[in-house]
């Protein structure tokens, strides 16, 4: 048995290895196009700051970890799929055969339109190679803006301000991480990280940026109003690497669709991680979910079915812990909520609280500057409890959510 994984990030890498552990005696090829040993996109962040090395970053630690599983690491770019004669093709012209093969692709980081936007000095933060271009010139004291202030932006602002630069953030949404946060609780995190000196514009977009000397000029804006900056970063969302696969058959939509078992449309080609739109937990529609976790779990899945095992996805479930600045910030679920829901609001203490309702089921939730017990509401989001009588007593006081966690569950029990 012959399978190629394309993409050696989390979801890739997970894959390979439960493959090999089902079946020791496979032919197992990792393919990466990064001139990098496998690495986990979320630690640059910590390399930003500091906390570790680029060897931190590794998925898997010892230099010789594939060989002695057996996994073969192969770097290239795949540029086409030919699903009729099972074989992919590299950019060289090179090709192999499969017998089984995944799509762990991964998403990339999207570079609006906006003049200026490909000046040297305007960097995304996804590579480890742009995490080296950062690191040069986000020194003390350097200006910085940012462009996007997203889960992922926020988490790369929490880097860039250890790093003692002077930062700008400008979203154009009309909050800081709109598609994680309510709008209270999106205004909340804004007013926090002002507090700690970034200056941040929400609805706003930048129109243009330039050369000015050895500096970066930036306009936001139809007024044209202009920043100074000696770096920007490009942080304006992600899509799946879906490119390469026209002709192949396979069915995409934004991502590769798949089914709860992490097949494509195609016989023998499988999807795992960023690159797929998976069923979503609640409504079972095709649905991004670009987080590590996410990935893992997939690439195991999609892992065992290609083994020839039977295991499914419960469905992709949207759990984000963000750490702005300090401040612990969660969304889980359906955390838009469909009407029902109760929100508390603790603006002196920079505390919040909304819980959304289905019926007599949690289905979504958001908190501000709760670190204790939070894991009681995705607990009741996932196993889709039904409260009862503690939903009308959640309504009239939200924080008594662990409370209702263990009653409920007991009830259930
Ligand atoms: C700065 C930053 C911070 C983040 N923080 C968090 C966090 O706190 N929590 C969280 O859950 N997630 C976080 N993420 C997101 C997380 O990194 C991704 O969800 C995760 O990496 C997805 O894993 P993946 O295996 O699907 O794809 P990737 O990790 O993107 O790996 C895909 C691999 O495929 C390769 N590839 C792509 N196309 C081809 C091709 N045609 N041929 C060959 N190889 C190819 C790519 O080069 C890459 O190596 C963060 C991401 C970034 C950038």
């Amino acid at each position: 048995m012959k399978h190629i994984i394309i993409g050696n990030g989390p979801a890739g890498v997970v894959a390979a290895e439960t493959l090999r552990r089902l079946q020791p005696q496979a032919e197992i090829a990792l393919i990466g196009d990064e001139a990098e040993p496998p690495y986990a996109r979320m630690a640059i962040p910590y390399l930003l700051q500091g906390d570790i090395d680029e060897h931190g970053t590794h998925l898997r630690k010892t230099h010789d970890h594939f060989t002695t599983h057996g996994i073969h690491l192969i770097q290239g770019r795949v540029s086409c799929i030919d699903s009729v004669v099972k074989q992919i093709q590299f950019a060289s012209g090179e090709r192999l055969h499969y017998d089984k093969l995944l799509i762990a692709t991964g998403s990339h980081p999207l570079r609006p339109a906006i003049p200026g936007i490909d000046l040297a000095n305007v960097h995304t933060c996804w590579t480890l190679d742009d995490a080296r271009a950062i690191a040069a010139k986000a020194q003390p004291g350097s200006r910085v803006v940012q462009l996007g202030a997203g889960f992922i932006g926020c988490i790369i602002l929490e880097a860039l301000a250890s790093r003692g630069v002077k930062l700008t953030v400008v979203e154009m949404g009309d909050r800081m991480v709109p598609r994680m946060m309510t709008a209270k609780a999106g205004a909340m995190i804004k007013r926090w990280v002002e507090s700690k000196g970034v200056a941040v514009h929400v609805n706003t977009a930048i129109s243009a940026i330039e050369q000015d000397g050895d500096a970066l000029c930036v306009k936001l804006g139809a007024g044209g109003t202009a920043l100074q900056a000696d770096l920007v970063i490009c942080a304006a969302g992600v899509r799946p690497n879906v490119d390469f696969l026209a002709g192949s058959g396979v069915e995409i939509g934004q991502g590769i669709r798949v089914d709860r078992g992490m097949r494509t449309s195609v016989p023998d080609i499988y999807a795992a991680g960023d690159v797929t739109e998976a069923p979503g937990f609640h409504s079972g529609l095709p649905q991004l979910n670009a987080i590590q976790p996410n990935a893992a779990d997939q690439g195991r899945i999609a892992a065992i079915n290609m083994a020839g095992g039977n295991a499914e996805l419960q469905g992709s479930l949207a759990i984000n812990v963000l750490d702005t600045l300090g401040l612990i910030s969660t969304s889980f679920g359906h955390w838009q909520g469909k009407g029902d829901g109760v929100e508390l609001v603790d603006e002196a203490n920079f505390r919040y609280l909304s819980l959304q309702f289905e019926d007599d089921v949690l289905i979504g939730a958001t908190s501000i500057g709760w670190t204790d017990h939070v894991g009681a509401l995705r607990g009741l989001i996932q196993t889709r409890t039904r409260l009862g009588a503690w939903k009308a007593r959640l309504m009239a006081d939200p924080t008594q959510f662990m409370a209702a966690y263990l009653g409920a569950a007991q009830k259930a029990a």
